[in-house]
């Protein structure tokens, strides 16, 4: 009940993977037999994320996940054109952009930090209002890792192509529920990570439209084409193929059995748990994504119990909720102060049922109501 935090490794990707950790383990910048099935094993995985995503496969570079794809694309943007200093963002976006935009001002740097409706969602005209001459990019995610709700990225797309500003999303919780067309979209760059779709830990990738490639953030060796040094993990980005390939296969069969539960969860938690809402639009949001105010308990405390009970839940952002327990986004979608410390996610897989979420749901009125 926390994918959203991380998924488990499908089987079919461990088994990819385990020839690469053990007698298949070469270098690909080296000319050896060993090194060579690395390298094929590299391009046959940029070839399946540019088939993803709609893209020429030169255009993918791998990266250690959506953090450091995250850091690339907002600190080297700047170093592209010196007098564009202005980042436009969405205030809900996760820690990795917010943290990053901060770091930037403090550089030099300004930010708007875009504000979203009751629902969530950014409004486009806003992205547009925002515009500078100095606007370096835009960056708004495609899917808010909290309360899941989806952005309109094809618009905000055109809305930057027609101002000729690049246009990046940060795809990590949209990915594997919708499907990312970068040519129609608009997009220039997009971060991902291999956790959230089944893939393993520490491996993720930038797409970098031609023509607009960035400097590297790190340099050294010149793996990636010269633009992001640091040997490849190749047994991770055979996994994240993999399970990139699974979900090119059974995206609309899992999200279509993700949203029958959903809905189900959401009605009852509504219907039975005194002044539970849900935050963010029931509709424009991921199939896999339950964020609730459950006003009985505050959300760390639930998620606890929870969790004595065999019950993963979440709160807040998996990468800030050691330090806070209330929720930017929820004081985003205009909650109180109050109200942002009882925001509980619940985020799942294909393999739940209904059944599942009816012992989540009882799980949580045992806890909240006796
Ligand atoms: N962006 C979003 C929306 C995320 O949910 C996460 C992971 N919580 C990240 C970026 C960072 O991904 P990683 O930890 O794999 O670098």
């Amino acid at each position: 009940m926390d994918h959203a935090a991380t998924t488990n490794m499908y089987e079919e990707v461990y088994h990819a993977m385990i020839p690469f950790l053990t007698t298949q383990y070469g270098n690909p910048s080296t000319v050896t037999s060993l090194g060579v099935q690395a390298k094929v094993a590299l391009t046959q995985a940029r070839e399946s994320i540019a088939h993803l995503l709609c893209c020429d496969p030169g255009e993918v570079y791998f990266t250690s996940g959506a953090t450091e794809s995250n850091n690339w694309v907002l600190r080297t943007i700047g170093l592209t054109d010196p007098a564009k200093k202005h980042i436009i963002t969405s205030s809900i976006e996760h820690p990795s952009v917010l943290n990053t935009c901060k770091a930037l001002e403090k550089q030099g740097y300004s930010v708007t930090y875009l504000p979203v409706d009751e629902k969530g969602i950014v409004d486009p005209n806003d992205v547009e209002q925002a515009i500078r001459k100095d606007t370096a990019i835009i960056s708004v995610m495609t899917a808010n890792n909290e309360i899941g709700t989806i952005q309109p990225i094809a618009e905000i797309g055109k809305i930057a192509q027609n101002a000729n500003i690049p246009f990046h999303t940060d795809a990590v919780q949209g990915i594997a529920h919708v499907p990312m067309n970068v040519q129609s979209m608009g997009l220039d760059y997009l971060s991902a990570s291999a956790h959230k779709i089944g893939g393993p830990k520490g491996v993720g990738f930038l797409y970098m439209k031609k023509g607009k490639a960035l400097p590297p953030l790190l340099t050294g060796g010149s793996q990636e084409s010269n633009r992001r040094a640091g040997t490849e993990n190749v047994a991770g980005i055979v996994g994240m193929h993999k399970a990139i390939d699974l979900l090119s296969e059974y995206r609309e069969e899992f999200n279509q059995k993700e949203r029958i539960v959903r809905d189900h969860m959401m009605k009852r938690l509504e219907q039975e748990i005194p002044g539970c809402t849900v935050n963010g639009s029931k509709e424009t949001r991921l199939p896999n994504n339950v964020h609730v105010l459950i006003p009985q308990m505050e959300a760390q405390q639930l998620v606890l119990r929870l969790n004595e009970k065999g019950i993963y839940a979440g709160f807040g952002s998996a990468c800030s909720s050691n330090e806070q327990t209330s929720s930017h986004v929820l004081k985003a979608i205009g909650r109180s102060h109050r109200e942002s410390f009882y925001g509980v996610r619940f985020t799942f897989g294909e393999l739940i049922t209904i059944e599942d979420a009816d012992i989540v749901v009882d799980t949580i009125k045992t806890i909240v109501l006796e």
